[in-house]
């Protein structure tokens, strides 16, 4: 399998390269140049397997020219030895049609550690083949972060630097990425929001000097493997709920479009999926753009779902390659429109070919508030607020008989103070992390300026 840049100008890549590149050298982003399909009886015979026997069988045709089988074998069982459920991602039921997936049971408690717990083994054992190391720079909203460095803390083939905005992250979020001791990895807070952050990303992938100088590697949700490994749970939750006898919906509180792009991956594939509803917070750009509104840059609000904070959402370009028909000239148009004059119109075509695949909704801060109320008297299920985002929306799309699957992408306790004030509840942390509170913290603050933030990663990265 070969990848592709989404702006069609960078050198094609196998599986390891991109996973280890992250951003093309165009700008672009990594896609596969076919997207591999499974027979509805191969999507039949996942019923009843464990999780990772499935991830297995989903994710091998991307990556079986740069691991053996023996090999990724022994990386997908070490990604997923430290969750704390035996079904990695249970599925629950909110209502006659309407089920909950619990994606909250890795160590840091957020959907993100599915895909960075697995790239952490995945870039282990292919640099140590390689006998090199790299610097991992990560932008995030709050959650990338803590996983990134829960993933690859104490490898010494990876310094990880993870940026956040100053002030804007929860403080369980915080202290994830602040208290691990190890000497590889560093949390940078940022007095920017999180477009500042993820600019600054890009800016030092397009510094090539700086790149090469320091083997600057990237696992924001940019990153392919990311995705790949988030396309599992579609398969897995579908299929316990009679896929591919059967149509599934899915609703995906989404920021990044990383989750919901893996959606759309899993449909490519295959799967039989009849919604994949977008659920936006205040920050709505993707519903608006969805809707028909174009695709421009409003100013970041804060909210009480801070890891969908985001006016400039990464994977929607890959998103945009598939809907201009893998067109990368007609992509890289867009992205200069959207640098030079902040937004850009979708052409009426590739609006025709996104509506074939996406809907979207949009939930206020007091819908949000107002959900969580109202599905801990309904279900008794306690969502943490981008759940919630999700139930809300899913709500309004529902189309029995097709069940509807909505993600739940974090664990209430990661935002105690915005639970509790919507229902009076105190989320208490799982037993395994009760003493975050106490641990001593370890950042540097940083101004939003490149150079400063380069210095300070040639300065403290170890090759
Ligand atoms: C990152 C994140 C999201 C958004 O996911 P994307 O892949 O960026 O769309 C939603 N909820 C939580 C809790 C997250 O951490």
């Amino acid at each position: 399998m070969k990848y592709i840049s989404t702006r069609g100008q960078a050198p094609e890549l196998s599986f390891e390269e991109a996973m280890l590149t992250g951003l093309a050298r165009d700008g672009g982003l990594y896609v596969p140049s076919e997207i591999p399909t499974l027979s509805h009886d191969e999507i039949a015979g996942f019923a009843g397997l464990p999780y990772e026997e499935v991830a297995f069988r989903v994710m091998w045709p991307y990556v079986s020219g740069s691991f053996s089988a023996e090999e990724f074998k022994g990386i997908i069982a070490r990604a997923y030895a430290g969750f704390g459920h035996a079904a990695l991602a249970p599925l629950k039921q909110l209502d006659s049609n309407h089920f909950l997936l619990e994606l909250f049971h890795g160590p840091t408690l957020a959907f993100k550690d599915f895909a960075m717990q697995l790239i952490g083994q995945l870039f282990q054992t292919a640099l140590k083949r390689r006998g090199d190391s790299v610097t991992i720079v990560g932008a995030t909203s709050g959650d990338t972060g803590s996983a990134a460095i829960e993933a690859f803390r104490g490898l010494d083939a990876v310094n990880v630097f993870i940026m956040y905005p100053h002030g804007r992250v929860s403080e369980v979020q915080r202290r994830q990425m602040t208290t691990p001791v190890e000497a590889n990895v560093h949390a940078l807070a940022v007095d920017g929001d999180f477009d500042d952050c993820q600019a600054a990303v890009k800016d030092m992938f397009n510094d090539f000097d700086f790149r090469d100088s320091v083997h600057l590697a990237g696992v924001n949700s940019i990153n392919f493997a990311r995705v790949l490994a988030q396309v599992v749970y579609y398969f897995t939750s579908a299929v316990a709920l009679g896929a591919p006898h059967r149509r599934v919906s899915f609703t995906v509180p989404t920021g990044n479009f990383g989750d919901i792009f893996a959606g759309f991956i899993a449909r490519q594939m295959g799967l039989p999926i009849e919604q994949l509803v977008v659920a936006t917070n205040q920050n709505d750009i993707l519903h608006r753009c969805l809707s028909g509104e174009g695709y421009f840059k409003g100013d970041t609000i804060p909210s009480i779902s801070p890891s969908m904070d985001i006016q400039v959402s990464s994977n929607f370009e890959r998103a945009l390659f598939y809907a201009y028909d893998q067109d990368g000239s007609a992509v890289a148009q867009l992205m200069d429109e959207l640098k030079s004059g902040g937004g850009f119109n979708v052409s009426q075509g590739a609006m025709q070919a996104l509506s074939e695949v996406y809907t979207s909704g949009r939930a206020s801060e007091a819908e949000t508030s107002a959900t969580i109320k109202s599905e801990l008297a309904a279900s008794g299920e306690l969502l943490c607020p981008h759940g919630a985002v999700g139930v809300k929306v899913a709500q309004e799309h529902l189309k029995p008989p097709v069940p509807m699957v909505t993600l739940a992408t974090a664990h209430p306790a990661k935002f105690p103070a915005a639970v509790e004030d919507a229902c009076g509840v105190h989320p208490p942390l799982p037993p395994r992390m009760a003493d975050l509170y106490e641990r001593p913290e370890r950042v540097t603050r940083i101004a939003n300026d490149l150079g400063a933030i380069e210095d300070h990663i040639r300065k403290h990265s170890v090759h």
